[in-house]
């Protein structure tokens, strides 16, 4: 791609690597939600390392969708990394539905582009359908917004079918071994991480933020805290998801590069226009 007088070839991940990287923390997630289940951890030191490794899978299972297809795993192999996850629910959504509706999120903020806003259409981008308090609403019952979604517009996939018989009878055990306490416990962790996630990703960086050049506006020690609590992958993201739309298939960690060489050519700023 080319910015003013520079041109950048920067590849895509692959995504072998980021199936190892989401399965890492997913397997790391599901030890602390078993050290907490088992009495070892009391629930706010367990939700302190919870939040620690499962926004970094949240983040890191985003990116995955933007990975280089050709780089990867024998399907088998892939399909395990792909559906092994933290099911608090088991009508959670499984990949190859989210999937969809996020590529369909990134044709409604392309640049140039104004973002439609309907619901039924775009139903990723809920989270813009209204001020905060509408938006939290949507943030922390996303699961159940985009399940009511996906029955009006018939849109059940298979994989959800599968994933409901694999972890329903999964959840009763947990609840049998464990009792309601705890599982209404990693619940409400689930809960709490996905709805700060889907507010700052979504509707922060949609409807407030969505501009380049926002890391220089940001204090040091914020982006420290936010590296610190999240991780690389979740601020490299967060500060520049307006480039992220702009050039998808960009790494994160790579986006500064191009953040920054609009802010030296304003000429060869894209247009990106932000959800009202
Ligand atoms: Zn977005
Ligand atoms: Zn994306």
């Amino acid at each position: 791609m080319k910015i003013g007088d520079e041109e950048f070839n920067i590849p895509a991940e692959s995504k072998r690597a980021l199936d190892v990287e989401v399965t890492l923390m997913t397997a790391m997630t599901y030890v602390v939600i078993f050290a907490y289940a088992l009495d070892y951890l009391s629930w706010p030191v367990f939700y302190l390392l919870f939040h620690l490794l499962y926004m970094r899978f949240f983040m890191g299972a985003h990116d995955r969708m933007h990975t280089d297809q050709l780089r990867r795993w024998p399907r088998a192999i892939e399909l395990m990394a792909e559906h092994f996850a933290v099911v608090a629910v088991p009508w959670a959504e499984p990949i190859d539905s989210i999937r969809k509706k996020h590529f369909t999120h990134h044709l409604e903020h392309m640049p140039g582009k104004v973002p439609g806003g309907d619901m039924l259409k775009d139903p990723h981008s809920i989270y813009e359908s209204g001020g905060f308090w509408r938006s939290l609403f949507y943030c922390t019952f996303f699961e159940e917004a985009q399940l009511v979604i996906d029955i009006r517009n018939r849109n059940i996939t298979t994989s959800r079918w599968i994933r409901l018989a694999i972890y329903l009878p999964l959840l009763v055990l947990f609840v049998l071994s464990f009792g309601w306490e705890k599982y209404l416990g990693v619940v409400l962790a689930v809960r709490l991480m996905s709805a700060i996630a889907w507010l700052s990703f979504s509707w922060f960086s949609h409807t407030q933020t969505y501009r380049f050049g926002l890391d220089k506006k940001i204090p040091g020690f914020v982006k420290i805290l936010l590296r610190m609590t999240n991780g690389k992958r979740v601020s490299d993201g967060f500060f520049r998801h307006t480039s992220h739309h702009a050039w998808p298939q960009v790494p994160p960690d790579k986006l500064f590069l191009l953040d920054e060489a609009v802010m030296r050519y304003p000429d060869s700023m894209p247009e990106m226009i932000r959800s009202s």
